[in-house]
């Protein structure tokens, strides 16, 4: 119950620490661990870049080295020859147009045609598609044509002033001997790779020299601008017709820096972790791949979620065994208290028992006192008796010693006064033993020899066993029997004994006294052949007061106090009816230590 009040307070303060460590621990994981982890989750993503960024620009690489050789190979053709020479004769733009279809179809290239000086295209391999074929249409505004026409590779993207289709183009010049007679394009669109590019867990970008998104994974980007353009680019563009103006609008791309290779992009409000690497077939061109960043975060608070529960469980855990601990420690002192309190109450107790005791010896001693007086008491009648007649007698012989002396007869009257003396020394051993008996006993125990205790006590009991015509029988003990206990008072106990065997066994009754040895010590039996110990008295006998003797004759003490000094003495006093009628008391004394082998 005395936890009751301190339990709560106890669970209140380790909730309160609990909760502290707890934000400490959250605070902990949020500044010091999250930071680390998002980066780490993010360099991860950086390397899923290093896979997808090489790919992309390899499939790229292929296509621009696939188409590259293309135009100077188709510009040996003898056809295209025989046309640019005589572009008005009959069949010259049929077979062309043939060849280049087929052409086209062999290498899978979007669009092969051939333009003569002016940049008008001559023969095309979409000629089948009327309005939407390329035949007629002048291309001199494109760069790569005047590229080839000044003798080199043309090569060139853009978005088809035609078809609407972006593409990349490539054109050599078709020569006649030295001269240059018209020029060779072949023109290849870049959807395919955007489809191989387009639900992969990356997005890539394209972008061109002038950062302009060429081609990309998300068809919104294309022509956006990841870069500021001048008028002058501009202006290039519009003159090249390369991209549609209207759509080169700004991509709204923020890079800041990740690591040396990787940097985080956020386009359109979507987060990204970015690399890019140069296109080296076409001068600065680049490819960029854009990993989102959310999965990357999502592993990165996953990870963070488990420490979080990690280091919950861990708390909680220490907790539960500090507060076990802490309520254990409690209990531990509450139980010490209650020892304490326990302890002081016994220490009272028995402080409280041995007082008792003290005063309960006291009484006992008074009543033992009260006891003997009372056997006095009893026996007073004898010992008056007992006195009387002596004095009678010694009366007698003085006034007969009186009478002799006058007579003259000293002999006579010297008998006379001898039989005084003797019955003077009878009178003084009686006193003697009654003095010994009345006498408060403050000796200590030790040996004692118990023929001189017998002795002693019959001698006290004797007036009245005679008075009563009474036979006592002694048998033993030897004069070597010594015991542990104290002369007065076990002589009290055996006149005890001796007194109500005389009560039992009334007048003219017979008395046994015996003393025989007992392994380690010494019996003394008084046996009479009264009535026996009444039923009723037998578990009660040996208790204060208990007595059946009528009014006057009995104080019920002489066995209690006489079993309560045998008991002092480490010996047992008994009694019961013996089986040829009457009862029999004993009294089991210990042979006294030193003297024990003498004793038996
Ligand atoms: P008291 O002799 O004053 O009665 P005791 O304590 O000596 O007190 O004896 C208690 C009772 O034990 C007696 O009253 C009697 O009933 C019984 N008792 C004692 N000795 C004998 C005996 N020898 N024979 C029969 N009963 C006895």
């Amino acid at each position: 119950m005395v936890f009751a009040s301190k339990k709560p307070r106890l669970r209140a303060a380790l909730n309160l620490q609990v909760a502290v460590v707890l934000v400490a621990m959250l605070t902990a994981l949020w500044v010091l661990v999250w930071p680390r982890l998002e980066r780490y989750f993010l360099l991860q993503a950086a390397e899923q870049n290093e896979v997808t960024l090489p790919l992309a620009s390899d499939s790229l690489r292929a296509a621009l080295d696939r188409y590259a050789p293309l135009p100077h190979l188709i510009a040996q053709s003898p056809t295209l020859g025989a046309l640019l020479r005589a572009p008005g004769a009959p069949g010259a733009v049929a077979a062309a147009n043939t060849e280049l279809l087929n052409t086209a179809l062999a290498v899978s290239a979007s669009d092969v045609y051939v333009m003569g000086v002016d940049g008008t295209a001559l023969a095309a391999s979409n000629y089948y598609k009327g309005e939407g074929s390329f035949i007629g249409n002048n291309f001199s505004f494109r760069p790569y044509f005047t590229q080839a026409l000044d003798g080199g590779l043309g090569r060139y993207f853009a978005l088809g002033t035609t078809s609407g289709e972006r593409g990349y183009f490539y054109a050599t010049p078709v020569r006649d001997g030295p001269e240059i007679v018209g020029v060779v394009a072949v023109k290849f669109t870049v959807d395919a790779f955007e489809e191989n590019w387009r639900g992969a867990a990356s997005e890539v970008i394209v972008t061109d020299v002038n950062g302009v998104v060429a081609m990309s994974s998300q068809r919104p980007w294309h022509f956006r601008t990841t870069q500021r353009l001048d008028d002058e680019k501009l202006k290039a563009i519009a003159l090249n017709r390369q991209y549609p103006l209207d759509q080169l609008t700004p991509l709204d791309m923020q890079r800041r820096a990740l690591s040396g290779s990787a940097d985080i992009a956020t386009v359109g409000g979507m987060e990204y972790v970015a690399s890019s690497a140069e296109v080296i077939e076409t001068a600065g061109w680049s490819v960029t791949s854009l990993v989102p960043t959310a999965g990357a975060r999502t592993q990165a608070m996953w990870v963070l979620a488990v420490f979080a529960l990690v280091g919950l469980f861990a708390i909680l855990a220490v907790a539960a065994w500090r507060q076990r601990g802490l309520q254990a420690a409690a209990v531990q002192r509450e139980l010490e208290a209650r020892v304490r309190e326990r302890t002081d109450a016994l220490r009272i107790e028995v402080e409280e028992r041995r007082a008792t005791e003290a005063e309960l010896r006291r009484t006992q001693a008074s009543l033992v006192q009260a006891g003997k007086l009372s056997a006095l008491g009893q026996m007073s009648a004898a010992l008056s008796h007992e006195f009387n007649q002596p004095l009678a007698a010694v009366k007698s012989y003085a006034e007969n010693a009186g009478s002799f002396l006058d007579r003259g007869q000293t002999q006579q009257a010297r008998e006379n006064i001898t039989r005084i003396s003797g019955l003077a020394d009878r009178m003084a051993r009686i006193s003697k033993h009654l003095r010994n008996f009345a006498r408060r006993p403050d000796e200590a125990s030790g040996p004692v020899a118990l023929d001189k205790i017998i002795e002693d006590a019959v001698a006290v009991v004797e007036p009245r066993l005679k008075r009563d015509a009474i036979t006592l029988d002694i048998a033993g003990p030897e004069a070597a029997a010594v015991v542990n206990g104290g002369h007065v008072r076990l002589q009290q106990v055996v006149v005890n004994l001796l007194t109500n065997a005389a009560d039992a066994s009334g007048p003219g009754g017979r008395v046994v006294l015996g003393a025989a040895p007992l392994e380690g010590g010494w019996q003394v039996t008084v046996r009479d052949f009264g009535a026996g110990i009444p039923q009723d008295a037998q578990s009660q006998m040996f208790d204060p007061f208990f007595t059946t003797k009528e009014t006057g004759k009995g104080l019920g003490l002489g066995l209690s106090i006489s079993f309560n000094i045998v008991r002092d003495f480490g010996g047992t006093l008994w009694g019961r009816n013996h089986p040829e009628g009457g009862a029999v008391f004993g009294v089991d004394l210990r042979a006294a230590e030193g003297v024990q082998e003498a004793a038996e």
